[in-house]
């Protein structure tokens, strides 16, 4: 066995396993050992029935005293139950639909038992526990680790692969941190690592090898976000001429705030400097962000070169083109537009006039990056809602050009600090800290269920006074989920009991990008009243119009989740609203939720967020725009981060290109991490 075995090498294992198994990302021994627990058990003390504390997770030695019996409560609940024995007492097991276990126990055979051990008066009761048989236990006497799962994979099946993996495979781990670093941050080796992640000894060793794998992923993020930096700030940059923004203020509809010309300062500063610009705009949802990129493409258009504007979702890209056509066009700047749901001739004939320099200002999705998209002479990469994006995607588009372009990001999430060093790590940043005058906080409130018919007296008297109305549900289809709103469902029971006499409509990720636009435009001319959404007009969407969010469901939404909807109202001159609608019952979702509508600020709610959920979860997986962390706790690790930036400092500005030979592990690992997106070494 090596870390390249395929997991259907293992006993037990067959196709069906296999592709449960894959689902996970799991394929090899390597996969697996780099598949870390998301907790553990402690399974190391064995107490006896009448010692053991109450209604805590505990190891008991005991034997099985009759046979298991199966009955059925009701369609769908099986429930098996048997009494086990030791010598200070008995105790009664159930399983609730693992009918399998009625054959699994013999009687008069001992086994291990783990779980909780409730105690009323003199009864003793196991629910659902795990057993192994105590003449051939696995488990039993260790720290046992609990792993993510999906279905069809169990804890047990996952462990009883990383048990042998760990014995015969950790010592091939690479350990690929350079050995002077390990000496002098006091880091474990990568086998011991290995083994200790998943197998502890005891909970110093567990700490340990976390420090480790956390210290060597921060590491090589690090490594590989100064190297972008680093190579972007040594380039030469195209410059063109600085002119006075008085001339595009004349194009826009409204007076830019302050903060707004000193974003646009900032940028002219830099697009004339000679060196390429790489600058984050950062500013809450509705700081009016976008003002900012059609500047940064207006004075590209006047040096002659070309602009692209990636956004993160066709509703988003269709926005931004209609908007900045109609900003630009006085300007005679030519805008185009590139989706994956456009027909294949119409991209032809999108990428045939960016090729000729006909274009000068495309707007796009991931489509930008496809191959075959080429450009007469690209000058300014914009990037809308950049924590929607990968690191390397962001280098991707930019490798389209032939001298390296100037670089802008924007985003709406204020990110705590830690995740901001991370994220936007070789970045300069401005901050849009006001927003234009004239807004009024979007007055906010939880309601439950009684509270229902008012919700929608309230959606009516919006619709009767001209505005609109956006109602969010989590679910796309029936049934996705048990009890949460659907939207097509939903969207028919509203415009059939409801709200027959308004014009109800509906939109959601898996329409087809024309079905989608085609709804999204109607809203935005005011032809819907209505419109019921998945989060899909979560990121950038401005219908000024729009004066109500109702947000079904209000519990399934993260903080940050939250208040990016919310910012999809409020960007009109009326009193604007959003409703929280929730059934739940938990003091803490009722907690988060009633913080939310306290709280305007995006900085406060992203922190609050980042500390209720954790940074796992924080931009929902694989949001946040960096390669897949798979050890670090970004909130609790921020002395590891600190110090692992100043390793990875220091290795660079000895060795720059990582050309010494010692360093090609290094390089090599910075360039596996980033490769998903694309190769930063190119
Ligand atoms: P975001 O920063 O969320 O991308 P947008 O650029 O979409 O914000 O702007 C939000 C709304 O505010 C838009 O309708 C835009 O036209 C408007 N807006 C932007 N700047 C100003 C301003 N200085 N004065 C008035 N309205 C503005
Ligand atoms: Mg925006």
């Amino acid at each position: 066995m090596d870390l390249k075995t395929g997991l259907d090498a293992f006993p037990g294992i067959g196709p069906a396993r296999s592709k449960a198994l894959a689902r996970l990302g799991l394929e090899t021994v390597g996969d697996l050992l780099s598949y870390y627990p998301r907790a553990y058990e402690d399974r190391t003390k064995l107490h006896t029935i009448s010692n053991a504390p109450a209604d805590l997770p505990v190891c008991v030695s005991a034997m099985v005293a009759d046979v298991p019996s199966l009955s059925r409560l009701r369609k769908g609940l099986n429930v098996t139950k048997c009494r086990i024995v030791d010598h200070t007492g008995t105790a009664q097991v159930t399983f609730f639909n693992q009918d399998y276990v009625r054959h699994a126990l013999t009687p008069g055979e001992s086994y291990i038992f783990y779980g909780r051990l409730e105690v009323m008066g003199r009864h003793r009761q196991f629910t659902n526990p795990v057993f192994e048989r105590e003449d051939k236990t696995r488990f039993t006497g260790r720290i046992m680790p609990v792993y993510p799962l999906t279905a069809g994979v169990s804890n047990h099946l996952l462990a009883g692969l990383t048990l042998p993996s760990v014995e015969e495979c950790a010592r091939l781990v690479p350990d690929q941190l350079p050995r002077d670093i390990c000496q002098d941050h006091q880091l474990c080796s990568a086998e011991y690592a290995c083994q200790n992640i998943h197998f502890p000894v005891d909970m110093e060793a567990l700490a340990l090898a976390k420090r480790r794998l956390v210290f060597e992923e921060l590491f090589f993020l690090s490594c590989g976000m100064s190297y972008l930096r680093r190579r972007r700030s040594g380039a030469a940059g195209r410059s063109f001429p600085r002119r006075g923004p008085e001339e595009f203020f004349s194009l826009l509809p409204f007076e830019p705030t302050g903060a707004q010309r000193r974003a646009m300062e900032e940028v002219a500063a830099d697009l004339s400097s000679g060196r390429p610009m790489n600058r984050l705009i950062q500013g809450d949802v509705g700081s009016g962000k976008t003002a900012v990129a059609a500047f940064a493409a207006w004075l590209t258009h006047s040096g002659g070169a070309q602009t692209a504007l990636m956004a993160p979702t066709e509703i988003l890209a269709h926005q931004h083109f209609e908007t900045l056509q109609r900003l630009l066009a006085p300007a005679r700047i030519v805008v185009g537009l590139l989706t994956g749901g456009m027909k294949a001739a119409e991209k032809r004939s999108v990428r045939a006039a960016l090729a000729r320099g006909d274009i000068h200002l495309i707007i796009g999705t991931h489509a930008l990056l496809s191959e075959g998209v080429d450009y007469r002479d690209l000058g300014l990469v914009i990037t809308d809602e950049q924590h929607r994006f990968g690191v390397g995607q962001r280098s991707a588009l930019s490798a389209k050009a032939q001298t390296p372009p100037h670089v802008l990001v924007m985003s709406a999430t204020p990110s705590p600090r830690t995740l901001a060093l991370l994220i936007y790590g070789d970045l300069d940043v401005t901050v849009i800290d006001q927003l234009p005058p004239g807004r009024t906080p979007v007055g906010t409130y939880l309601v439950g269920e009684d509270k229902r018919e008012r919700m929608y007296g309230f959606v009516r008297k919006n619709v009767s006074q001209g505005r609109q109305v956006y109602i969010i549900c989590p679910a796309v289809e029936e049934g996705e989920n048990g009890d949460l709103k659907a939207v097509t469902a939903y969207a028919k029971t509203l415009s059939e009991q409801v709200f027959p006499d308004l014009r109800v409509a509906f939109v959601h990720g898996k329409l087809k990008g024309r079905e989608k636009e085609a709804v999204m435009s109607a809203f935005s001319r005011g032809e819907i009243d209505v419109l019921v959404s998945t989060t899909v007009v979560e990121v950038g969407v401005d219908v000024p119009n729009a004066a109500l969010m109702v947000i079904e469901n209000a519990e399934r939404f993260g903080l940050s989740q939250l208040h990016q909807l919310r910012g999809r109202v409020g960007r009109g001159p009326w009193e604007s609203h959003c409703v929280l609608v929730t059934s739940n019952r938990g003091a803490e979702t009722l907690e988060r939720l009633r913080y939310f509508t306290k709280t305007t600020d995006g900085f406060k709610i992203a922190e609050k967020d980042l500390e209720l959920r954790g940074p796992g979860d924080f931009f929902g997986r694989r949001q946040h725009g960096l390669p897949t962390l798979q050890a670090a706790d970004l909130a609790g690790d921020t002395r590891i981060l600190k110090e692992a930036q100043q390793a990875a400092a220091e290795l660079l500005s000895a060795d720059p290109d990582l050309r010494l030979p010692e360093h090609q592990i290094v390089k090599e690992k910075v360039r596996r991490l980033f490769s998903e997106d694309g190769d930063i070494f190119n």
